[in-house]
């Protein structure tokens, strides 16, 4: 299965892409993480990434076309693959659209603007694997320590509140459109977001099914 989970940042792409992923038993490709890998090793993409990133702004088009085509020709998306991240502009959209990658379906996430904006600000992650916590609704066993690889968690840099605020407004401006782009082309399947993780799951897999 090709797929792309399009929702606004602190929905649960992430999580979520995590839990389709293990299921389906295909990578996720987040293009945040690969951003934020980059920029973590000092690499020339890292370096006009962090130009943008921080500042809760988007990295050009073509440049995220160019990471996203060159990801998706490895091996291992050969059996299908999770987009998480991408496309986040109409252009993504539309390059996508004209190369050779067939998407089966787009899923997108709708959750409340508050609780994106209390589940970004408690946001944890790991400096090491990039997995997620939060300060109450999901605390590691130890604090400040990743359960999955004993790695330091860290507040994201663009999780600062004003920083939220303006990648919420250039989600709806330049992302939320996609929805109606791809509902039609009849691709768009909807999951209402739940409080736990995995009901949230068992929405997304009953809309993948319908
Ligand atoms: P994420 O981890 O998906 O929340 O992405 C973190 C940040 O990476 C975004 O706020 C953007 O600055 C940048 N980014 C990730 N994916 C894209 C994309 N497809 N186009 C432009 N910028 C992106």
């Amino acid at each position: 299965m090709n797929l792309i989970i399009l929702a606004a940042p602190g929905a649960g792409k992430g999580t979520q892409a995590e839990a389709l992923s293990k299921h389906f038993g295909i990578p996720t490709i987040s293009t945040g993480a690969i951003l934020r890998k980059n920029i973590a090793d000092g690499t020339a993409l890292g370096e006009i990434a962090a130009k943008y990133i921080n500042d809760g702004k988007f990295i050009p088009d073509d440049v995220m076309i160019d990471v996203v085509k060159d990801r998706l020709s490895a091996e291992d998306c050969k059996n299908g693959f999770i987009l998480d991240g991408f496309p986040r502009t109409l252009a993504q959209a539309e390059a996508l659209d004209a190369s050779d990658v067939d998407i089966d379906a787009v899923l997108t996430l709708e959750v409340e603007d508050e609780t994106i904006i209390e589940r970004l600000s408690g946001r944890l992650e790991c400096k090491a694997c990039g997995s997620s916590y939060h300060k109450q609704h999901k605390q590691p066993k130890k604090q400040g320590i990743c359960d999955n690889c004993g790695g330091e968690l860290t507040t994201r840099a663009d999780d600062k509140p004003e920083i939220i605020k303006e990648r919420l407004e250039t989600y709806y401006k330049q992302t939320a459109p996609l929805k109606t782009f791809y509902a039609e082309k009849n691709m768009l399947r909807t999951a209402v977001g739940q409080d736990a993780v995995a009901d949230t799951t068992k929405a997304v897999l009953a809309a993948l099914e319908d």
